[in-house]
């Protein structure tokens, strides 16, 4: 059965223009909302997008949002676009998210500010111009970030994208806990591996992706339309009592896998 859980809601979508991003964008419009596509380089895709999404809900209005989260003036005029076609907004989902791996002892400070610029900065910008306009209305408002298993595992080669990830749980739980009382809720969702092209490394190689999927409890990556579903439910009301939360989406990642077998007691 179709949900309609979002009909009549208006939800803007980071990094929509790609992976994870599209498929939330999609499952959104499946379940009635009017969503703003924001993208940075990938115009055509959003595009593509924006297209699957009018698709699901032909009745919604459906526009694209071109920003660098990173910039504070591009995040202003995305929300200044976004709320001169749709009036008000109900929830932001804060996906824009990119890494750029290295040994930490060869980590480009650019590459660095880079990272931490769209996955902290640009997710902070875009999370207080969201909060600002809850607050300027007086209603209840949802932001639920795109985090990562990372959030808690340690990610060597990857510290700028683990760290971002680390900052990203303590947002969470300080704005939730700043907005408690205004009926403002804040979520993440912290997906395992999932077949994005941010993995490219490995999706398209069938021994790269096995020797991924055998660090996994579940034993097979997840997909994007997996955690699009976490993104709905923490989004909407049936989460209403849920802030301050990530919810690990990644097929067991975080119960600490080499513990299957009891190596530790002797047994
Ligand atoms: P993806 O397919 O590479 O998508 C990344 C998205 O971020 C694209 O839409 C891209 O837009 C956008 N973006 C990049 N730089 C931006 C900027 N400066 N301003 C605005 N948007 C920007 O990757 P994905 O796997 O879907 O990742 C989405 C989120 O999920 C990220 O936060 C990532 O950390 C998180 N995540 C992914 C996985 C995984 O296994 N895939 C696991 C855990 C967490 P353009 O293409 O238009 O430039």
């Amino acid at each position: 059965m179709q949900s309609t859980r979002f009909v009549g809601k208006n939800v803007l979508i980071t990094g929509a223009s790609s992976g994870i991003g599209e498929a939330i964008a999609i499952r959104f419009a499946q379940e009635g909302a009017n969503v703003a596509i924001n993208y940075h380089s990938g115009a055509d895709r959003a595009e593509a997008v924006r297209a699957k999404c009018a698709e699901a809900n032909p009745k919604g209005k459906m526009i694209t949002v071109k920003a660098d989260v990173a910039d504070e003036q591009d995040v202003i005029n995305m929300y200044a676009a976004t709320l001169k076609e749709f009036g008000t907004l109900d929830v932001l989902i804060n996906n824009s998210g990119i890494q750029k791996p290295a040994a930490s002892d060869k980590v480009e400070m650019a590459d660095y500010d880079k990272v931490i610029g769209v996955n902290l900065r640009g997710a902070f910008i875009c999370a207080r111009e969201a909060i600002k306009h809850f607050l300027s209305r007086g209603a209840k408002g949802s932001i639920v970030f795109n985090s990562s298993v990372h959030e808690i595992i340690p990610k060597p080669k990857y510290v700028p994208y683990s760290i971002s990830k680390g900052g990203m749980e303590n947002m969470t739980k300080s704005l939730a806990l700043e907005y408690a009382d205004k009926g403002i809720r804040v979520n993440a969702c912290g997906p395992g591996a999932i077949v994005t092209p941010i993995n490219m490394a490995w999706i398209n190689d069938p021994k790269a992706k096995s020797e991924v999927e055998s660090h996994i409890p579940m034993g097979r990556a997840g997909t994007s339309e997996e955690i699009a579903g976490v993104f709905a439910f923490l989004a909407s009301d049936e989460a209403s009592y849920i802030t301050g939360q990530t919810l690990f989406a990644c097929g067991g990642l975080t119960l600490y896998p080499e513990f299957r077998v009891a190596w530790s007691s002797g047994e």
